[in-house]
């Protein structure tokens, strides 16, 4: 039975690349109809942040992304699901026990002094840097001295030598490393009792049954240090996925925080207006393929077509215009309900001084504006904030100063044209025209003006562009008076 995790370290939000492995991990369980876990790798105390986990969480659910185990929804037989908790209980040092008793671990009472000199004399001598053993095989009496001096040991891993570690990847086919090439005997439980990642993992995993690791491919490199672990615990382990790290296409480097003009956190993509199914569909596609050329997928329909064989082994470029593009298939396949409620939803969680000035619109007409905008825009947006951008023109068109000069004296336009266009459309709508498609037309055929003629002066006079959308919905969006105020305000 297939048991997968998903295990990020509180040490900041949601990023695309944790998402990314949560999805996989999930497309994993869900297709092959196994369990889910979230575990909480929260070791690093010095780098965990406050609201790592909750906001984790929360933007997982956001996404789509569910577990049937974790810290919410523990299973008696795998609890506790935090890493904290599970070394109060004693769990790893159980196995560092073990380790020890064997002699496959041993203290090291180096100080961080000696350790900085010994990496520093590796360097000048051009070698890899690495930890020598120096304390490996060290009599009793020799640690006692060091405790006398007050000193408290890490507890390190024996690697044997010029030993082999492979695997089979799922992704990456073939993968081995010598244990000469590891860096050295390599630290299992630090000073202050905590295990380190290395060792955790390989604990837990175990533990917990897991059958599957997908991970980031910036973790093979501990994966040769996890197997030696299971084989010194005569433990098997379990299948390795290494998924491609997503690289930014301009440096051609891993997406790094620092790059400022990508998105990265889901929380952005949520606030910037871009669907959930729209994201679930884009990082299905970082790193993996179905077989043909579609690439619109629901989350279900990628359960049942997700086939881990084709998790790819180069890096995926993130492609904005293809996000961008992704999204606005969404949005036109959605229906104008359904994306009113999350444009509300938007602007309700907004912090900008133009979402907290629409708040203070009543529900009911912020809700009809927004609607009205959606039906407009829905075909040229690429994500939601479009639509409040748009919806905010609209609700502050009569703040605006449109200009007449635009067109005024502009040798593609009759000024006479223009106003017997401005004042025929004012007074069709005095006189209670309802169809303002309709009206349009009857002002075209009265006054003989045709095209650019009738149109871009009116497009002027309601959204203060020459080009718009179709002018007549637009005028739809506002009330009659403002209608007729905006005709106004052009034609004085
Ligand atoms: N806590 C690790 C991380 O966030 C998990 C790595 C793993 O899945 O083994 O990178």
């Amino acid at each position: 039975k297939v048991r997968v995790r998903y295990a990020p370290s509180p040490t900041g939000f949601l990023h695309i690349g944790n998402a990314q492995s949560a999805l996989f991990n999930y497309l994993f369980a869900r297709h092959f109809n196994g369990t889910m876990v979230l575990r909480i790798e929260d070791t690093d105390t010095k780098r965990n942040v406050k609201d790592g986990e909750e906001s984790q969480r929360e933007n997982l659910h956001w996404l789509g992304i569910d577990w049937d185990e974790g810290p919410n929804k523990p299973n008696p037989k795998y609890a506790p699901y935090r890493q904290s908790e599970r070394n109060k209980k004693g769990i790893y040092h159980k196995y560092i026990q073990e380790l020890l008793d064997k002699g496959l671990a041993y203290k090291d009472y180096s100080t961080e002094e000696e350790l900085a000199e010994m990496r520093e004399r590796q360097r000048a001598n051009n070698e890899a840097p690495h930890y020598d053993g120096r304390w490996y095989g060290k009599s009793k009496e020799e640690q006692k001295a060091a405790e006398a001096k007050g000193l408290k040991p890490t507890i390190r891993f024996h690697l044997p030598k010029d030993h082999e570690y492979e695997w089979n990847d799922i992704a990456r086919g073939h993968v081995s490393f010598n244990s000469d090439n590891l860096g050295g005997d390599f630290i299992i439980e630090k000073s202050d009792g905590m295990p380190t990642y290395n060792f955790a993992v390989v604990v837990d995993d175990h533990t917990m049954d897991i059958t599957h690791v997908l991970r980031g491919a910036d973790h093979i490199s501990n994966t040769p240090k996890q197997i030696a672990i299971y084989e010194a615990l005569g433990w098997e382990h379990p299948t390795f996925c290494h998924i491609p790290l997503i690289f930014n296409p301009k440096t051609r480097k891993k997406l790094s925080k620092r790059d400022k003009d990508t998105l990265q956190f889901i929380s952005e993509y949520k606030k910037h207006g871009y669907l959930h199914e729209a994201i679930f569909n884009f990082i299905a596609f970082l790193g993996w393929s179905p077989v043909g050329e579609r690439e619109i997928y629901s989350k279900d329909e990628l359960i049942k077509v997700y086939d881990p064989k084709r998790m790819s082994k180069a890096p995926a470029y993130f492609d904005q215009k293809k996000l961008d593009w992704m999204n606005a298939q969404y949005i036109k396949s959605m229906s104008v309900e359904e994306l009113t409620d999350r444009t509300m939803e938007l602007v309700k969680e907004g912090e900008t001084e133009e979402a907290k000035r629409l708040q203070s619109i009543p529900e009911e007409q912020l809700k009809n504006l927004i609607m009205k905008t959606i039906h407009v825009h829905q075909r040229d947006v690429n994500k939601l904030l479009e639509v409040i951008e748009y919806v905010w023109s609209y609700y502050n068109v009569l703040d605006e100063n449109f200009n007449y000069d635009l067109i005024k004296d502009n040798e593609d336009f009759n000024n006479d044209d223009v106003l017997a266009v401005l004042t025929g459309l004012k007074e069709k709508l005095e006189n209670g025209a309802d169809d303002y498609s309709q009206a349009i037309k009857e002002v075209g055929k009265a006054t003989g003006v045709k095209g650019r003629g009738l149109y871009f002066p009116l497009n002027l006079a309601f959204t203060g562009s020459t080009s718009a959308p179709q002018i007549y919905e637009i005028m739809d969006i506002y009330s009659r008076d403002t209608d007729i105020e905006l005709l106004d305000r052009m034609i004085k």
